[in-house]
């Protein structure tokens, strides 16, 4: 695995900031941390998502769901 920079995005405005500047958002790793391992992906600097408030599932008026990107797969 290359060296990469780590970064905990304290809000969700820090997160896109630090997208945009070329990061790569990290939630549980399951797939990236294995792309990584192959060098298939080889992203410089890591944005650690697991701390914002995203993980919420919500009913909508239209009777479907909104699924917060944090929202585990169980
Ligand atoms: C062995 C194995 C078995 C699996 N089995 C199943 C299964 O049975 N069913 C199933 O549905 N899936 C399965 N998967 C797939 C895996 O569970 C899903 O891909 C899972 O959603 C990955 O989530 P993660 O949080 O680990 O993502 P990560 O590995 O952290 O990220 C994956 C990609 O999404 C990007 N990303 C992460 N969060 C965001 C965000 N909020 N916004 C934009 N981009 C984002 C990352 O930058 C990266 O490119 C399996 C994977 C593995 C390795």
């Amino acid at each position: 695995m290359r060296p990469f920079d780590y970064t905990r995005a304290e809000n969700t405005e820090a997160a896109a900031r630090q997208a945009a500047g070329g990061g790569t958002f990290i939630a549980g790793g399951t797939n990236l941390l294995d792309l990584m391992k192959l060098e298939v992906m080889t992203p410089e600097a890591l944005i650690d998502i697991n701390r914002l408030d995203l993980a919420e599932i919500e009913e909508t008026d239209d009777g479907g769901l909104r699924v917060g990107a944090l929202v585990t797969n169980s």
